[in-house]
């Protein structure tokens, strides 16, 4: 099959949404709400509703009550930063994040609610924050928003993979992609374009596989800048047995070694929970000789039940929430946390979420493109650049602030914007580019392609514990995807040539990801270099940069601004 064997569909709307989760569809209401009269078409690969990471999440939401000390959380927060935080970001979201939770609360989502209606509030139980945390069911919450969405006269077009952006001019004027049912090739043309697509988690996890970064790495290729890729690599840990993880403040707790020793205060007696501190630990551990971990309650349960099913988790829970992960186990791999000690190893989380914006959510380099959500890095980060995408709670909240965030900066700028052109030379490219695995007659499968980047960034050496030779070794298999395997991908239909497409982006995701790690030469955080331990606060309190340049992919730090 070949690209002309393909019907174009050309589409035109005043604001494209690229990915109709909680960032999407959040924006796609208030835009509205704004401007009744833009025309706003919200593009999803899944179906819309119930795609993305918020269906299958946890339902817990960070939240800053009304009176809250926002400086003062501020400062907490930076800490938590290792030097490397945004003041201005850190101010833009937490000043944000009361009233963005209070207004899709009064949107009807459905949020806990005390016994007088009121969205209730409550104090992290065990877990050493100063936010405070609020509930939702979470699969309910999206159908809500899409169902709103509908109701404002926001577009919808599902199953449709997004793979690049379209240019004229040098401003971004649409994006183009497939139809994974037909085959279809759909061209959008949109006076502003948001990118709302996830970041880029790799595939190794069951509940995430369609977030595999094409549109972060459709962003490079146009030309955005990429902050902190080095610290994409999130880990958290979970039973060997089936896979599935557990998490709350007693979790890092409950992780013994063979001789029953607790392995994460061991090495971190003064760190509260943190997934890479315990993925460390539990390696050195490892190598010391003292393995296998173990997930261990089973003398004190009493402790499990205070500290890991808080009372939000019970009320979600008794709500259908999907993810339980105890009657997981229990249920799916006949694992009893509360009278079992199982065996526990270190899983490998990605996400990398790094399209740098402005305080609007507008990107620096590109006019007409924006992103929001788990896409972006904005240094309100922890542990270094652990992006909020990645911290217990944070990324709900912060996919619903930036939604709005974004939606007010498009209503504001879009209608200074141009009518969009596109020159047929592009599009005829683009789609050229996009078949061509179709036209091959044979050759590898894409998950070929997919196992062998995994291969590149999920074990632990080569993601919570780093070195320059083992990051080289990284980049060679990344250099082999790139050049040797994907040219060589054959894809038989428009299934297959989506997982083509999503392994392209995840092969570019994580060459940014090992590059970033090999040129910042210290350890910060959860960036951890075996060859340089330390932190170099001479050298390193700095943004690391990547954005193409010509062909090459081209590294630069920017200094930490000072707080004003
Ligand atoms: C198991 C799990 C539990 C979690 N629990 C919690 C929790 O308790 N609290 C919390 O705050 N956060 C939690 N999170 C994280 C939270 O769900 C995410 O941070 C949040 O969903 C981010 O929203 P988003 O809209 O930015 O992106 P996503 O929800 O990732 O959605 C991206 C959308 O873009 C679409 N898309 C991607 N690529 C393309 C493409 N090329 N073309 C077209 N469409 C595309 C996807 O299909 C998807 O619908 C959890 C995540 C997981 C996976």
């Amino acid at each position: 099959m070949k690209a002309t064997d393909f019907r174009t569909n050309v589409i035109s709307t005043d604001v494209l949404i690229i990915g109709g989760s909680l960032a999407g569809l959040t924006a796609a209401v208030k835009i509205k709400e704004l401007q009744e009269d833009l025309d706003v078409t919200v593009v999803d690969k899944g179906g819309i509703g119930w795609a993305g990471a918020v269906p299958t999440g946890g339902g817990h939401l960070i939240i800053l009550p009304k009176d809250a000390d926002l400086d003062e959380w501020v400062k907490w927060a930076a800490d938590r930063g290792e030097g490397l935080s945004n003041i201005e970001w850190l101010n833009n979201f937490g000043g944000n994040l009361y009233e963005s939770t209070m207004e899709l609360f009064n949107w009807g989502l459905p949020f806990m609610k005390d016994s007088d209606g009121k969205l209730h509030i409550d104090d992290a139980p065990g877990w050493k924050v100063k936010e405070k945390l609020t509930g939702w069911v979470t699969h309910n919450a999206l159908l809500q928003l899409r169902k709103r969405a509908l109701g404002k006269g926001v577009k919808m077009v599902d199953k449709i993979e997004m793979v690049d952006l379209l240019k004229y001019d040098g401003r971004i004027v649409g994006a183009a992609g497939f139809s994974i049912l037909t085959g279809e090739f759909h061209v959008f043309k949109a006076r502003a374009t948001l990118i709302v697509a996830g970041g880029c988690r790799y595939k190794n996890r069951r509940l995430w596989t369609g977030i595999a970064g094409e549109m972060i790495a459709a962003a490079y290729r146009a030309g955005a800048q990429h902050l902190h890729s080095e610290f994409g690599v999130m880990h958290s840990n979970c039973s060997k047995e089936c896979q599935m993880w557990s998490r709350g403040a007693g979790q890092q707790d409950a992780l013994v070694n063979a001789l029953g020793e607790k392995v994460v205060s061991k090495y971190f007696p003064n760190i509260s929970e943190s997934f890479s501190r315990a993925s460390y630990a539990m390696y050195k551990e490892v190598l010391a000789g003292r393995g296998p971990i173990f997930f261990d309650v089973s003398g004190r349960p009493e402790q499990y039940e205070e500290k890991v099913i808080d009372n939000i988790h019970r009320w979600t829970r008794m709500h259908g929430a999907f993810l339980n992960s105890e009657r997981i186990l229990r249920d799916k791999g006949g694992i009893n946390l509360r009278t079992q000690k199982v065996e526990w190893i270190p899983g490998f989380l990605g996400s990398l979420g790094n399209i740098r914006v402005d305080l609007g959510c507008k990107s620096l380099d590109l006019e007409g493109l924006w992103a929001a959500g788990d896409s972006i890095k904005t240094g309100i980060d922890m542990e270094g650049a652990v992006p909020p995408g990645d911290y217990g709670a944070w990324p709900l909240s912060f996919a619903l602030t930036t939604g709005l965030i974004v939606a007010k900066s498009i209503a504001k700028f879009v209608s200074e914007i141009p009518e969009p052109k596109i020159r047929r030379e592009d599009q005829k490219a683009l789609k050229e580019k996009t078949y061509a695995p179709m036209t091959l007659k044979s050759g590898l499968k894409p998950y070929d392609a997919v196992f062998r980047i995994q291969q590149a960034i999920v074990p632990t050496k080569y993601s919570a514990i780093r070195d320059g030779k083992r990051l080289k070794e990284a980049l060679g298999i990344i250099e082999e995807v790139q050049k040797e395997m994907l040219p060589k991908v054959k894809a038989a239909n428009p299934h297959e040539l989506l997982k083509y497409h999503e392994a392209r982006g995840m092969a570019l995701c994580a060459e940014m990801t090992q590059r970033a790690a090999l040129y910042r030469t210290e350890s910060r955080g959860s960036h951890v270099r075996e060859d340089y331990p330390e932190r170099d606060d001479k050298n390193w309190l700095a943004w690391t940069v990547v954005k193409k340049e010509g062909e090459k992919m081209v590294l630069s730090k920017i200094p930490v601004p000072k707080a004003k």
